[in-house]
């Protein structure tokens, strides 16, 4: 039996008329840039996540370089980062000319908690960039305790975690500024790239979307060096019809985790953790494994396709080889350990089983 580690194709199947038809709606009107697709898609967005304002943009890295640039972030600040994020989070702090200061997360959620966070904390820190890694949100109670009494901004990179939830409240509604990547493989995901920013603050609104448009709210005028990074007519459009099913598609990536949960019983296996008073949408099941490599290797024989998120941690990188940052020891682990299982919209139970069957008889 062969198992991808992700496929859109059964996903893509149900939606196929639908989308095809939006694909003509938007052809023939002709207006593929700032129209009507997209400013229903951010009313629609807002509404879902129940923040005030949304700004669609080209991408998640985009969206977080337009948040840090709207709060003035710039060189010589400082930007705590978690130290196993996917490389995008360091990325757009770099680019605004500050430094990403990481920050090793929880062993248990591989998310940031307060732990370590007040350590890093200079008199150049300007803000903390959160990652709701896999798909379950960071501790943010603790989190914007410390933000507000150090005064920081706080930035929720959402990325991964699309309709996932915090004491029952969406994520990206917690700090300053949420930020969204809609690229195909997330779980609410375009047909190509995408992402948005959501905020409660009209002034850092407005300067978003300002910045995203060569700095202009109105034609010819100009009140920011800007960036282009809009989010497009199609893609909208196409966002718009996965939104609807967002929480179906929600449910069945955790109605796949809960059985992974109950049925992986295998000593050599650390199963994920769900932190308190929080939903996971299980972007990625990530377990960890002391022979990781040898396990990726046994489920490839036995067909079955899988990830690991991420092989080298930012501190590793060669893009950051002179800018000294802490290799910190749990981002290693991480680095070392973890693997992601298939899981993907449309897993038939048959597959599902097969998996767990594979991964206990290891
Ligand atoms: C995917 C991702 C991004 C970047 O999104 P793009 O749309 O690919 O630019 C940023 N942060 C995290 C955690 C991601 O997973």
């Amino acid at each position: 039996m062969k198992v991808p580690f992700s496929t859109m194709e059964i996903m893509h199947k149900e939606i196929r008329t639908e989308m095809l038809e939006k694909f003509t709606k938007v052809y023939d009107k002709g207006w593929y840039i700032g129209g009507e697709e997209c400013t229903k898609f951010e009313e629609e967005y807002a509404k879902y996540i129940g923040t005030k304002y949304c700004i669609g943009v080209g991408n998640g890295l985009d969206a977080l370089r337009l948040a840090l640039l709207s709060l003035d972030i710039r060189e010589n600040d400082e930007v705590i980062v978690p130290s196993n994020t996917y490389i995008a989070t360091a990325l757009a702090v770099s680019y605004t000319g500050a430094k990403p200061v990481l920050v090793d997360p929880d062993i248990n959620t591989y998310n940031l908690s307060e732990t370590g966070i007040e350590e890093a904390i200079t008199k150049n820190t300007k803000a903390i960039i959160i990652v709701n890694l896999y798909g379950q949100s960071a501790d943010m109670d603790e989190i914007i305790k410390i933000a507000k009494k150090h005064k920081l901004y706080v930035i929720e990179d959402c990325a991964q975690s699309h309709n996932s939830l915090y004491k029952g409240k969406k994520t990206g509604t917690f700090g300053d500024i949420g930020c969204f990547s809609f690229y195909p493989g997330k779980n609410l995901g375009a047909l190509g790239d995408g992402g948005a920013v959501v905020t409660n603050n009209k002034k850092l609104a407005d300067k978003i979307r300002a910045i995203s448009n060569y700095g202009s709210l109105e034609k010819y005028k100009h009140i920011y060096k800007g960036i282009n990074s809009r989010l497009d007519e199609l893609q909208a459009g196409f966002l718009r019809i996965k939104l609807k099913n967002l929480d179906k598609y929600t449910k069945e990536r955790q109605r796949i985790a809960e059985k992974y949960l109950k049925k992986i019983n295998n000593p050599k296996i650390i199963l994920p953790t769900i932190g308190n008073d929080r939903t996971h949408v299980w972007h990625i099941f990530a377990i960890r494994c002391k022979t990781r490599n040898k396990l990726q290797e046994y489920l490839k024989e036995h067909g079955i396709g899988t990830n690991i998120h991420y092989p080298i941690s930012i501190a590793k990188q060669k893009a950051y080889k002179d800018d000294n940052l802490n290799d910190l020891p749990i981002a290693k682990k991480i680095a070392d350990e973890e693997l992601s299982l298939p899981l993907y919209y449309g897993m038939t139970d048959k597959e599902i089983d097969y998996v767990i069957d594979i991964i206990n008889k290891y």
